[in-house]
């Protein structure tokens, strides 16, 4: 047997840095792809750069995607405004304007691709249902019905061996996953979750108030720098 081997979507975040942590500490051999697609936020770019590199992975996959006609999203479009908030409170129940167009269907996808082209197994994907619900693409019946399309419209699939969709924080607070990056002595100095394109992390849209949320909650300092914390 050799090596098992999974693509890890790697944004370079919180979450999907913390699943990173989590793949390798289940003893695969991991490979991560990072998408550019014309988010404001690129910082997090060199973020997953340097988390690549902390692992001292084999092989990481950064590729551009060019999105920008997907100009109805705040996290691509100029015209839209990421959403500043004084808490999380002020977040409603709608899908919010930093939604991005179907975004993990074509992150899934070409994760899927790569997948079959490197012969890895599974999928890690750090998408969470909890705290942040806002997202169609961040749900149980979203993840399920992928595992589907990837059993039914790949090679491997086909042939008995379907790629397997992991989520290991999908039912984690933020407070939680904070404590399983501690636990697992992911990078987390090296991540970087603002929406903004700032030298420092705003304080306050969506990504950052989580953050610091999940960060309270696990009784821990952020190693990241605020312009403004509450
Ligand atoms: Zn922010």
């Amino acid at each position: 047997m050799g090596l098992k081997r999974a693509v890890v979507l790697l944004s370079g975040g919180l979450d999907s840095t913390t699943t990173l942590a989590y793949a390798v500490s289940r003893g695969y051999e991991v490979v991560p792809l990072t998408m550019s697609y014309g988010q404001k936020h690129s910082r997090e770019l060199e973020s997953a750069r340097a988390v690549a590199a902390h692992y001292s992975v084999k092989k990481h996959v950064m590729t551009h995607l060019d999105l920008s006609f997907l100009n109805t999203s705040a996290l691509i479009s100029d015209a839209v405004d990421v959403p500043k908030r004084r808490s999380l409170e002020d977040v409603s129940e709608e899908i919010p304007a930093t939604y991005v167009p179907a975004r993990n269907i074509i992150m899934l996808s070409i994760a899927a691709g790569l997948c079959e082209s490197v012969g890895a197994e599974a999928i890690f994907i750090g998408i969470n249902a909890v705290d942040y619900s806002g997202y169609p693409d961040c749900r149980p019946e979203f993840l399920e019905a992928f595992q589907h399309v990837l059993r039914v419209g790949t090679k491997a699939g086909v042939e008995g061996r379907p790629i397997r969709v992991e989520a290991p924080i999908l039912d984690m607070t933020k407070g939680e996953i904070v404590t399983l990056a501690m636990k697992l002595k992911a990078p987390l100095h090296l991540t970087w979750s603002c929406y903004q394109g700032g030298e420092r992390a705003c304080g306050r849209c969506d990504s950052c108030l989580l953050r610091l949320k999940g960060f309270r909650e696990a009784g821990v300092k952020d190693p990241v720098p605020y312009e403004a914390t509450r």
